[in-house]
């Protein structure tokens, strides 16, 4: 099995209206294996006119769709919820084939991208409204939730899977329409998507799929565009920002889920090997290419070395390797400039003054490979700490005093995830309220749950994905004022 097999074959192209097409003008695009560089499959390169043609057919079956009943939309999630599950095995390694995670990985983004179908089927059939007496008594107020209406929604490399099901769940349980544009260095987790949720009853219209490489002319052209209403976007600051800028002519609703440079605050009292437990998820999960991944540990001067020593075993003792062979736990980098990157950001480090606990050292051969590799007594203004690093490199960078560890955790532009290893309950509380982030994990290492409200402060972007919260992003509050009759 190699997870090819997901796909049909016409369906490495343009999904538009229900119907697989090829991009106008039959361009194609490469996709990478990234454990050897060589060409795994192509995929259409979609136009603007194709942009264009998949937003009137999202414009063209929004009003019925709106129309549907709760229940039928809950019911298309949950048969491609239990359709996903039957084939997670294939999913996790057409995942692992084009972005280079272990199929481990990738089943548990599986687990993890599906739940979102599962919790939205179930939240489809709670959309409500309210109603009251005005104060004052004499009228009534009447407040009616719509679907927001047409989306756009661009996802990143890093989730293929999980990134799209996260928009496309509360999306469908809401009654709105959909041009997706998934990253094109990893279209194919998409592609089979769309092909599940097309056999598990949704309407033509309803999700349309471009893969294209013009990403800025695609954003523009749609923004552009007063019928779409919303654009939900997952990927770098960078680019978020454009596509604010973009969303002003039209003043379309926005969702922004970007970039994160996480702390990881491990206290003088703190359990220091269920910290390396943490570490460990919190930094290793996707090889560190993770917008939540801890980006900077901040340990106390007094269990630093400790801590170090633990998480170098652990890091040293993991396996290098293509995320589809056995016995490996560490898959490739997405491709050649993120190794340079990460590589960069390490010998900086270096240089201002970082000692080596393990790692470091690019592997020879073909793949875009970086070693696990953890860095003891970083100075707070390495770049490395400033920087999201998208790897499987640990910085440690010491403090004494509770002030100046959320003082160091807060000082970046960044405030998606964080993470907090104490024993100490009056700690805790002190810090949850001070930690400029939108989510913290105390004592614990994972915080992704499709029931919890995903999503960052300052510029890590606004919106939330997942819970209950997570639908709201998906509908416009009417309210109707009534006389008291
Ligand atoms: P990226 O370069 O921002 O790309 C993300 C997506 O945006 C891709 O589909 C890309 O298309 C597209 N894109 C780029 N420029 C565009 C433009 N001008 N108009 C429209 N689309 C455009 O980010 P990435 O390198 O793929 O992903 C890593 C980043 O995502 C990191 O910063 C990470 O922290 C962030 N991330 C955030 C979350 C979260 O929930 N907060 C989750 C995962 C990742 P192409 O593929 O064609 O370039």
């Amino acid at each position: 099995m190699n997870g090819l097999d997901l796909l049909g074959p016409d369906q490495r192209g343009l999904f538009i209206g229900g119907t697989w097409r090829e991009a106008e003008g039959g361009e194609r695009l490469d996709v990478v294996d990234p454990a050897d560089g060589s060409v795994l499959t192509d995929v259409a390169d979609g136009s603007l006119h194709d942009a264009v043609d998949a937003l009137d057919a999202a414009v063209a079956a929004q009003a019925a769709w709106a129309k549907t009943p709760p229940r039928e939309r809950g019911e298309i999630l949950r048969t491609a919820f239990g359709l996903i599950t039957d084939r997670a095995d294939q999913f996790a390694h057409l995942m692992s084939l084009e972005m280079g995670k272990t199929v481990a990985e990738a089943r548990g983004e599986v687990a993890y991208g599906v739940e979102f179908f599962r919790w939205y089927a179930e939240e489809a059939v709670r959309i409500h409204g309210r109603w009251m007496q005005a104060p004052a008594g004499g009228s009534r107020l009447l407040t009616i939730k719509k679907p927001v209406g047409p989306c756009l929604f661009i996802t990143p490399w890093n989730f293929p899977l999980a990134m799209g099901t996260r928009k496309i769940g509360p999306a469908i349980a809401a009654g709105c329409t959909m041009v997706v544009k998934p990253a094109s260095q990893t279209p194919l987790t998409m592609l089979a998507l769309a092909g599940v949720l097309a056999e598990a009853g949704l309407p033509d219209g309803v999700l349309n799929v471009v893969t294209t490489s013009r990403h800025s002319e695609f954003s523009k052209t749609l923004q552009a565009d007063d019928r779409l209403r919303k654009v939900s976007f997952t990927g770098s600051t960078g680019v978020g920002k454009v596509l604010v800028r973009q969303s002003a002519d039209q003043l379309q609703r926005l969702s922004m889920e970007l970039g994160g440079n996480a702390p990881f605050i491990v206290f003088e009292d703190a359990d220091v090997d269920a910290a390396v437990d943490g570490a460990m998820i919190a930094k290793m999960r996707n090889m560190g290419e993770a917008c939540t991944a801890a980006n900077r540990f901040l340990v106390h001067r007094s269990v630093a070395q400790e801590f170090a020593e633990k998480l170098g075993r652990r890091m040293s003792g993991l396996t290098l390797g293509r995320g589809q062979d056995d016995g490996v736990d560490v898959g490739p980098l997405i491709d050649e400039k993120a190794v340079e990157s990460v590589s960069q950001l390490v010998t900086d480090a270096i240089h201002d003054g970082a000692t080596v606990v393990t790692g470091g050292e690019l592997p020879t051969g073909p793949g875009y490979f970086y070693p696990p590799t953890v860095l003891l007594d970083v100075p707070v203004d390495s770049e490395i700490n400033v920087q999201e690093i998208f790897g499987p490199v640990a910085p440690i960078t010491t403090f004494e005093t509770e002030d100046e560890a959320v003082r160091q955790a807060n000082d970046t532009e960044y405030g998606l995830a964080s993470y907090v290893y104490t024993r100490d309950l009056a700690r805790t509380i002190r810090i949850a309220e001070s930690l400029e982030f939108g989510m913290i994990g105390i004592n614990s290492g994972l915080i992704s749950n499709p029931a919890a409200p995903f999503g960052g402060v300052k510029q890590s972007g606004f919106g939330r994905e997942g819970g209950f919260e997570g639908i709201e992003e998906y509908l416009e509050t009417t309210y109707v004022a009534l006389p008291a009759g």
